[in-house]
């Protein structure tokens, strides 16, 4: 989807401000403006609240004793498992499975190790994305070296993706999709380009039969994410990067193509606080409108890339085709990574601190086929607001 220039947003101004006002650190700190979402997300009073009242009145273990606030624990953790398949709009409740873990990364690599050699057979095929966050890389490459070390040889398929946009291309996924293309790990943003990646097209390109395996580490909290649009098999996502605490994420396994997610081993005691935090931060961005919230951060984003392709000395990456002067502003969520001609990105990255900007600058954990030199990353969320964006700007601008 394309942005034509600027998209409108005065209509949501007073909505974010609102918004904005419910976040302690961000409003404590206006010498500061956040640019490091992708990174982990700010957390709204709500979550704070939901932390504080947890703690203060019901922590206990779950699934374990009998008294009031063990059950109340125990209901907890067994009612935010519904709160995921609500948030994303799973059709089938009852045939899907939430699996609580720290983050995407222990996620993918849950699936990776318990569930994938469960479907793959000697001379299956399974699709990577090797631009994507290591993450999302390196746990389906193990799979495929350990496989073979036992004797099934399960061929990896590089993602194809597209030169202009950094999009996947699913018109190429198509041709290289065949039946013996079981499985296929797929990002919905990605975390240095931005973009949307056409993961609605996956289906129609791999067919009815393949496992789709969603990296949501930058879409969930940012903007509506549909299990039943998407016709993904599995969802996995950081509870932090979606405004509840480090250590808090989940899997969600849709349960109906290939054997059941039943991660294996003791599980241990579960993360309850985080999962409480989990709990209210759906809530939180279920009540403020996901949709919104994708609205203002594109446009932040749409604004920032607006503004950099007036400035020479900067290149915005992943996304070429923005830069020249007439053509669209390329839909991004939210992030923009860029680099100067001149000054190198980490010296950028402490250079703009200087002027109050936290912002990332290195090589974003992007896997063999990614970026080789480093960048820096801006990164919004939605209380981040017009101002910044234009000091942002203003800041670069005096670099040259
Ligand atoms: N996938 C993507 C797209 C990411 O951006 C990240 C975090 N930068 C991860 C996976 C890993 O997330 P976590 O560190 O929370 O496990």
């Amino acid at each position: 989807m394309c942005v034509q220039g600027t998209p409108p947003i005065e209509e949501l101004r007073e909505w974010q401000r609102a918004v904005r006002a419910q976040f302690p650190i961000i409003t404590g700190h206006p010498e500061h403006a956040y640019l490091d979402s992708a990174a982990t997300a700010q957390k709204p009073q709500a979550v704070l609240d939901c932390v504080q009242t947890y703690l203060t009145t019901t922590n206990a273990n779950a699934g374990r004793g009998t008294y009031p606030w063990a059950n109340r624990t125990t209901a907890l953790v067994e009612q935010t498992r519904d709160r995921v398949r609500r948030f994303l709009d799973d059709p089938a409740p009852e045939q899907s499975a939430v699996h609580f873990t720290s983050g995407t990364t222990e996620g993918l690599r849950t699936i990776a190790r318990d569930w994938l050699p469960l479907l793959l057979t000697d001379g299956d095929e399974i699709v990577v994305p090797l631009a994507d966050h290591q993450a999302n890389i390196a746990p389906w490459q193990e799979v495929q070296q350990e496989l073979s070390r036992r004797g099934t040889h399960v061929r990896l398929l590089p993602m194809p993706y597209q030169q202009s946009s950094g999009d996947y291309d699913h018109i190429a996924l198509a041709d290289l999709a065949g039946p013996r293309t079981r499985f296929v790990a797929v990002t919905h943003v990605h975390h240095v380009y931005g973009g949307n990646m056409n993961v609605h097209r996956i289906r129609e390109a791999v067919g009815p039969d393949a496992v789709i395996c969603l990296d949501a580490a930058q879409s969930i909290g940012h903007l509506p994410v549909s299990v039943t649009e998407l016709d993904a098999d599995f969802v996995v996502f950081s509870g932090h990067k979606a405004m509840a605490l480090p250590g808090s994420g989940a899997v969600w396994a849709r349960q109906t193509r290939g054997p059941a997610f039943t991660p294996g081993g003791w599980p241990g005691t579960p993360n309850t606080v985080g999962i409480a935090s989990l709990a209210a931060a759906l809530d939180w961005l279920d009540a403020a409108g996901t949709d919104r919230i994708e609205r203002w951060t594109v446009a932040l984003a749409a604004r920032l890339t607006e503004g950099l392709r007036h400035l020479e000395a900067y290149e915005v990456l992943g996304c070429r085709n923005s830069l020249a002067a007439d053509s669209p502003v390329q839909q991004r969520e939210g992030i923009v990574t860029f680099r100067h001609r001149d000054i190198d990105s980490g010296d950028l990255g402490f250079i703009l601190f200087s002027h109050g900007f936290m912002v990332r600058s290195d090589n974003h954990c992007q896997g063999s086929a990614g970026e080789r030199t480093g960048s820096v990353r801006v990164s919004l969320h939605v209380y981040n607001t017009v101002e910044e964006v234009d000091q942002l700007l203003t800041a670069l601008h005096t670099l040259g």
